[in-house]
C-alpha cells in the first residue's frame, strides 16, 4: 500500500488521475466568483468521472479529514462556493444528458449537464425544460437544484422544485442515494428529494436527476409596457392570465431605477420609450393558438382605464430577444461597483408596492444618499433590490440589510426568493427564521453530515 501520509493529494490522483486533481493555475478560475464578492482557495479541484468515483473521493476526503465544496457553473450569487483549504468537487465531467423520454415527458441527466444543453436536446423533441434565467450557459444541474433557482418562468411552470421528480445523491458516507424516481406521485415516506433541493450542499453532492419536461409552446407573444403604477402592472397580469387563460410565461418588474441603469449600462439596447416610473416585461407562451391578439386586446383595454400608458409589441422574434435582453442584463448590471447589499426577497404580489414604498422611505433616514436598483420577477412576487450605500463600513451594510429583511419580513415575506442564504444571508438566518425550524435544520446536518464535511459554514448559522 502506497504512504499518502506525504501529500493527502496523492490519494486523489492514484483515484482520478493527475489531470483530474487540479491545483494552482488549473485550479485559478474558481478563486473568485460571478460576483467578485466571494472567494475560494481549495486545496484541489476534484473533476471525478462518474457517481462511483465521486463516491470514492468523499470517502478519501473522509479519512483525511477535508471538507468537501461541490461546485457546478459557480453563477451562484451568495457565495456557495466561497472556500479556504477545502476539496472542491467539479461535477464538469459528468454532464451526459443520458436520456430524453418524450412519452414519459423526463430528461434523465448527469448532474453537471449545463441547463442550456438541456433547452436543446429537450427542444429536438419538440418540448422544453422550462427553468430559465441569464446564466444558463453556464448553470449546471447540481448547481441549480441545490439552489432550488427561480428565474423568469416560475410564474407558469413553478421554480426548480417542481420540475425535479429524482435524484442521486452522494452522501456524506459515500454511501449513494438512489432516488431516480420518474414518478409524479410517490407518498412512500418522507420527501427526501426535496431535502436535497435547496440545501446549497451542505448535505450530500447531487450525481444525477429526473427533469420534468413541458409541452413546447408554438406560439410567443411579448412585449414591454409602462405601467401607471404597481398596482396597475398586478391588474394587468390578472387581465393577461384571464384572457390568455393562463399561458403568461414571465411577467417582469423593470422600474425607472433599472431602466435608466439599463440605459447607462448597455446603450446598445434601445429602449423603445422615455423612461416611466414603472414599466414591465411580458412574455406569453401559446399551446396551440398565436396570442399576439389576446397581448394587444388586453394592453388597449389597460390603456383605456389608464393603466398602461405606453406598450410596445415585439413583431418578430428579433424584437421578443431584444425585449428579453433587456431583462437578462439585470445581473451585469447588478453587479457594477461595490458596496452593494443585494437582496432576493419574496412577498404577496399585493404586498410589493407596500414593501418598496416603506423600504425607500426608511432607507432614505439611514442613508440619504443611497441608491437603489429594482428589478423583480413580479409575477411570483421576487424582488431583486440592490442597494448602493454612501459608506462602506460593516456596520452600516449590515443596518440596511436589516431595515430591509425587517420590512420584508414584517409584510409576510422571504429574506430569499431563490438565490439562496450560502455565506451571504447567515446573519440574516440567526435574525429572520423561526429559531426551531433552524434547530431542525442543524439535526437533520448532524444527522447526514455528523463531521460537518459537506460544504461546512454554508446556509445554516452557528447556534
Ligand atoms: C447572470 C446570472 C443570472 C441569474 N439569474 C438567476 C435567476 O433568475 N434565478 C435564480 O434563481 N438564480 C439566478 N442566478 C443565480 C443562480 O443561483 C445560479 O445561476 C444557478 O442556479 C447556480 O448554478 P451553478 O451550476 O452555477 O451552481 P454553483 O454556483 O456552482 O453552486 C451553487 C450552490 O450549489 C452547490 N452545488 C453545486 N453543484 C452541486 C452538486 N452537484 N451537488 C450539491 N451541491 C451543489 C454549491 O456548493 C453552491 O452552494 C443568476 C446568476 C447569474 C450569474
Amino acid at each position: 500500500m502506497k504512504d499518502h501520509s506525504a501529500d493527502p493529494l496523492d490519494a486523489f490522483r492514484d483515484l482520478l488521475g493527475a489531470a483530474h486533481v487540479q491545483t494552482g493555475e488549473a485550479a485559478a478560475r474558481f478563486a473568485t466568483d460571478w460576483t467578485g464578492k466571494w472567494h475560494a482557495a481549495p486545496l484541489a479541484v476534484l473533476r471525478p468521472a462518474n457517481t462511483g468515483e465521486v463516491a470514492a473521493c468523499v470517502r478519501l476526503a473522509a479519512e483525511h479529514a477535508l471538507a468537501i465544496v461541490p461546485v457546478g457553473g459557480n453563477t451562484g450569487l451568495v457565495g456557495g462556493t466561497a472556500n479556504r483549504g477545502a476539496l472542491m468537487i467539479s461535477l464538469e465531467r459528468m454532464a451526459a444528458i443520458r436520456a430524453i423520454r418524450p412519452e414519459a415527458g423526463i430528461a434523465v441527466v448527469e448532474a453537471g449537464a449545463i441547463l442550456s444543453d438541456i433547452h436543446a436536446a429537450a427542444s429536438e423533441h419538440d418540448l422544453i425544460f422550462p427553468l430559465t434565467f441569464g446564466a444558463r450557459g453556464s448553470a449546471r444541474v447540481g448547481g441549480f437544484l441545490s439552489t432550488n433557482a427561480g428565474g423568469s418562468n416560475v410564474v407558469r411552470y413553478g421554480s426548480t422544485r417542481g420540475l425535479c421528480l429524482g435524484l442521486e445523491v452522494v452522501l456524506a458516507d459515500g454511501c449513494v442515494l438512489d432516488l431516480m424516481s420518474e414518478l409524479r406521485k410517490d407518498n412512500s415516506g418522507y420527501d427526501l428529494r426535496d431535502l436535497f433541493i435547496g440545501a446549497e450542499g451542505t448535505l450530500g453532492i447531487i450525481t444525477a436527476a429526473v427533469l420534468r419536461l413541458s409541452p413546447r409552446p408554438r406560439h410567443h407573444a411579448a412585449a414591454l409596457a409602462a405601467v401607471e403604477s404597481l398596482p396597475a402592472a398586478l391588474r394587468l397580469l390578472r387581465r393577461l392570465q384571464a384572457a390568455s387563460e393562463g399561458a403568461v410565461e414571465a411577467f417582469e418588474y423593470m422600474p425607472r431605477s433599472y431602466m435608466a441603469a439599463l440605459a447607462r449600462h448597455r446603450p446598445d439596447l434601445r429602449q423603445p420609450f422615455a423612461l416611466h416610473d414603472h414599466a414591465v416585461m411580458i412574455d406569453l407562451g401559446g399551446l396551440s393558438r398565436p396570442l399576439d391578439d389576446v397581448l394587444e386586446a388586453a394592453l388597449a383595454e389597460a390603456a383605456e382605464a389608464g393603466e398602461v400608458l405606453d406598450a410596445m409589441v415585439a413583431q418578430n422574434e428579433a424584437q421578443r430577444a431584444h425585449i428579453w435582453e433587456m431583462r437578462e442584463a439585470a445581473a451585469e448590471i447588478t453587479f457594477t461597483r461595490l458596496p452593494i447589499v443585494d437582496s432576493d426577497v419574496a412577498l404577496p404580489l399585493d404586498g410589493v408596492a407596500g414593501f418598496i414604498a416603506e423600504m425607500e422611505t426608511r432607507l432614505a433616514d439611514l442613508d440619504p444618499g443611497a441608491e437603489t436598483l429594482i428589478v423583480a420577477h413580479l409575477g411570483d412576487g421576487n424582488i431583486h433590490l440592490t442597494v448602493y450605500p454612501t459608506r462602506d463600513a460593516a456596520d452600516h451594510l449590515d443596518a440596511i440589510r436589516e431595515m430591509v429583511e425587517a420590512v420584508c419580513v414584517a409584510r409576510g415575506g422571504s429574506i430569499s426568493a431563490e438565490h439562496g442564504i450560502g455565506l451571504s444571508k447567515l446573519a440574516t438566518m440567526s435574525r429572520r427564521k423561526d429559531p426551531v425550524a433552524l434547530d431542525v435544520m442543524r439535526a437533520i446536518k448532524a444527522a447526514l453530515d455528523p463531521e460537518n464535511r459537506m460544504n461546512p459554514g454554508k446556509v445554516i448559522p452557528e447556534g
